[in-house]
């Protein structure tokens, strides 16, 4: 009797990468990788590497815990996931980062942006390329407020936020609401280019940091992703950020084939900045403007970056670099101590049930400071020969090599993130109500980043089809 050449081991809804109408998918394990195979009426069957690592995908199972819940919902269930975003009460986890776009503007025009971004006036879409009013950005800063109460990160982002003409105004309306962290998500020019710009922003420290898109040092690829040559910009970028010790996280967007051979020299790079908190690494979401994108050839999965961060760098081990609990199909950390350049990963230190206990369901361990005391407890009674945990023991053996000054501080910490968002590939609805990472539309719903840019963004490829679907119809919602 001939036996299937694959496992199967689950049942999704995913979307037809053609046309986005959801079809059902399963999660099937052949060879090495993790796929999703999918048969959509119209385009017939379709099979898509979600993970190229059996263990590590069944591993983040195991990281699974209750979500905790935004303080309220804003639209109803009517339609069925993807379709009532959001946040609506199906939703299981509230916002650990939320982005809210001051504006569609750039003064880049890359051709690879979600937001479908840039200086020119672009073909009938001219009239939504506008900065938001600061009645507009005082909204749904309410809104995320509203939400979460204290929000744990939110995020300027665009287009490029920096250019908005009423910035600092817009710095003094987040100020003045309780949001524990705030990260400007910018390409750098300005940074690099305008001082007074960067000393004002300094002076909103602690609380700040720069997400500064960084993805490679080859001109070349530079060219490919962003339509410039940015190294001379990233260079003076950094220098002005180092010279102010602003806190800062490299940003790469990580094509497959092009710049993730990288990864390695990047992280390397990153410790050597004094500015640097960490690197974040982002497979390219298939949504937006995306030129020259063969996804046979170019979809990067996150246990790929995964692999690629351990084969490429000395710093970590396999059992370093882990799902992070809100979201563990799509977001993996690891959290390390710098202390003069050298790297000594926590992440591992941990068994898998003590970690999933002690973190929150957030992107940022940081922000928690019972953890953060745990975290440097840790570190300092490791220099206890009488300690008996394992893990202590493993981290003494590296501690002679290690000068550890007394005060550990938020300079200390340094942070790896793979951030894989969805998109009409290795969409999963299971997971996706899983997301954590959102966006503030204007019109006051928080809609996940992975379905925003497929199916709620203006010009986005979905929006007509959820358009269409909304109304079709007047069934009446659910809202519990
Ligand atoms: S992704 Fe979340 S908010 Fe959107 S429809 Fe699904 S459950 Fe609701
Ligand atoms: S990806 Fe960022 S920098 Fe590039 S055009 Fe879009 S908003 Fe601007």
């Amino acid at each position: 009797m001939p036996t299937r050449p694959y496992l199967f081991y689950g049942l999704t809804n995913s979307l037809c990468s053609q046309c986005l109408t959801k079809v059902e998918a399963k999660i099937i394990f052949q060879d090495s990788g993790v796929y999703l195979a999918k048969h959509c009426p119209t385009h017939g069957r379709e099979e898509v590497l979600i993970a190229d690592d059996i263990d590590y995908y069944r591993q983040t199972q195991a990281f699974i815990k209750p979500g905790d819940l935004p303080l309220k919902f804003n639209t109803p269930i009517k339609y069925g996931c993807p379709y009532d975003c959001g946040l609506c009460p199906d939703h299981e986890q509230h916002s650990c980062l939320t982005l809210i776009e001051l504006t569609d503007r750039c003064n880049l025009t890359c051709p690879i942006c979600y937001a479908d971004s840039g200086v020119d006036e672009l073909g009938g879409r001219a009239q939504r390329r506008r900065h938001r009013t600061l009645a507009e950005i005082e909204q749904m800063l309410d809104v995320i407020v509203a939400n979460e109460g204290e929000p744990q990160v939110v995020q300027l982002s665009g287009g490029e936020p920096t250019i908005h003409p009423d910035f600092f105004a817009v710095m003094e309306l987040v100020k003045a609401r309780p949001i524990k962290h705030l990260m400007i998500n910018t390409n750098g020019l300005k940074i690099a280019q305008d001082r007074e710009f960067c000393e004002r922003l300094n002076e909103y420290k602690p609380g700040i940091e720069i997400y500064l898109q960084f993805d490679s040092f080859e001109a070349d690829t530079l060219l490919e992703l962003r339509g410039a040559d940015l190294r001379a910009i990233r260079q003076q970028a950094l220098a002005r950020l180092n010279e102010l010790n602003l806190s800062t996280t490299l940003v790469v967007t990580v094509k497959k084939g092009l710049n993730d051979h990288e990864i390695g020299k990047i992280i390397d790079f990153a410790l050597q900045q004094r500015c640097v908190r960490g690197v974040t690494f982002q497979p390219i979401q298939a949504a937006g403007r995306l030129e020259g994108f063969e996804p046979k050839q170019n979809r990067y999965t996150l246990t790929e970056v995964r692999r690629a961060i351990l084969e490429q760098t000395h710093h970590f081990n396999p059992q370093d670099i882990l799902p992070v609990p809100c979201h563990p199909d799509s977001l993996a950390m690891a959290y390390a101590l710098k202390v003069q350049g050298k790297v000594v990963p926590l992440t591992g230190l941990f068994d898998t049930p003590t970690f999933v206990d002690m973190v929150p369901n957030s992107v940022l361990y940081e922000q928690h400071p019972e953890l953060k005391q745990q975290i440097f407890d840790l570190f300092s009674t490791s220099h206890s020969p009488s300690s008996a945990a394992t893990s202590l023991k493993q981290l003494l053996c590296c501690l002679p090599l290690v000068p550890v000054p007394t005060g550990f501080t938020y300079e200390n910490i340094f942070r790896i993130m793979i951030v894989q968002f969805m998109d009409a590939y290795n969409f999963d609805v299971r997971s996706v109500k899983r997301s954590c990472i959102h966006i503030v539309h204007p019109d006051g719903r928080i809609i996940p980043f992975d379905t925003y840019n497929l199916f709620y963004r203006e010009g986005s490829a979905g929006q007509a089809m959820v358009t269409a679907l909304q109304q079709s119809s007047n069934m009446p919602g659910i809202t519990y």
